[in-house]
């Protein structure tokens, strides 16, 4: 059998509005288009994986609403195992409003509802599940105890816990060494470090500080740059390909998710992060963030 792909973590309904223009405080605006779509980072890099072709369970937590049927229905259809996708019964779903301008610029505001409801106790209950992972992968859109409590339980089992740290948060000093992999962007990067980071040469060093404090390989996102890595074996930049972009909505999740099922597939570190270069690039060339995700025969040929 596949090994499987453990993903901890976050599931929303974007709501997505266009408008011409923000409104300002106190403003109504007409806008245009309205999309309704399912997100979260925790969805979003699961779906990105199964589509990939892994083996792929989730586990979180939406509201017993409609969206959280309609986020249920969705990743199902996507192949993944939802049996520990846990309904809370008062907390909604978690909802992300975007607004996106004529520039294309967008302002979000993230309700986390029912995501900030999933407890350490809830991953007791997925304990089995959790036994089977290959790589357990988790982001920081739920509640930091949850994370810290599945990174414990990870140490104490020998399992590999990969940790995107999106939306960045200060982690405690303790945490690093128990972490097989940390992908952050740039910001993400900086904020744990207080490195800028901007290219290859600042991504090193902010790699290298990270290293230091004991995460055993990171990669450090550069958007249409690439990854830079700084892992056990190999350390570089490896470049994005060219593409024309139209939206980069989710690249991030794309890259995370398909760098998981590289890994599942014992690739090397260089070849890992090529394969998900291809597929965050194949992202940002459709519009949308989940939706974007390219199944396995749509990546580029290399
Ligand atoms: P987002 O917040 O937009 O989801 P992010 O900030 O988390 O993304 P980025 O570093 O911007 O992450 O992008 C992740 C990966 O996606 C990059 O490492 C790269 O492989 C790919 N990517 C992003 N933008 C481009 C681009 N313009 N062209 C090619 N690849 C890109």
């Amino acid at each position: 059998e596949r090994p499987l792909l453990v993903i901890v973590g976050s599931a929303n309904t974007d709501l997505v509005v266009h408008t011409p223009q923000f409104p300002v405080p106190g403003e109504t605006r007409l806008g245009s288009a309205f999309q309704l779509s399912c997100g979260g980072k925790g969805a979003n890099q699961a779906v990105a994986a199964a589509r990939l072709g892994a083996r792929v369970a989730l586990v979180g937590k939406v509201g017993r609403d409609d969206f959280g049927q309609r986020a249920l229905a969705n990743l199902q259809q996507e192949g993944l195992d939802t049996t520990h996708v846990y309904q809370h019964p008062e907390a909604a779903t978690g909802v992300a409003i975007i607004t996106v301008n004529a520039q294309g610029q967008n302002t979000i505001v993230v309700a986390p509802g029912a995501n900030h409801e999933l407890l350490p106790a809830d991953l007791d209950q997925a304990v089995t599940l959790l036994e089977q992972a290959a790589y357990l992968v988790v982001q920081l859109e739920i509640p930091l105890p949850t994370v810290l409590y599945l990174v414990a339980w990870a140490r104490r089992r020998g399992k590999r816990v990969v940790l995107n740290p999106a939306p960045a948060l200060p982690l405690p000093d303790d945490v690093y060494h128990d972490l097989f992999l940390l992908t952050p962007n740039e910001t993400e990067a900086e904020a744990l470090t207080g490195v800028p980071v901007r290219d290859a040469d600042s991504a090193r060093a902010a790699a290298q500080v990270l290293r230091e404090r004991g995460v055993r390989n990171v990669v450090v996102t550069l958007g249409a740059q690439g990854a830079f890595l700084h892992t056990a074996t190999y350390t570089g930049l490896v470049p994005a390909p060219h593409v024309e972009a139209v939206d980069t909505t989710a690249a991030g999740d794309v890259f995370t998710g398909a760098l998981a099922v590289a890994l599942t597939q014992n690739l090397d570190w260089e070849r890992a992060a090529h394969f998900a270069c291809q597929a965050a690039a194949v992202a940002v060339t459709r519009l949308g963030a989940q939706v974007s995700a390219p199944y396995r025969h749509e990546l580029l040929a290399s």
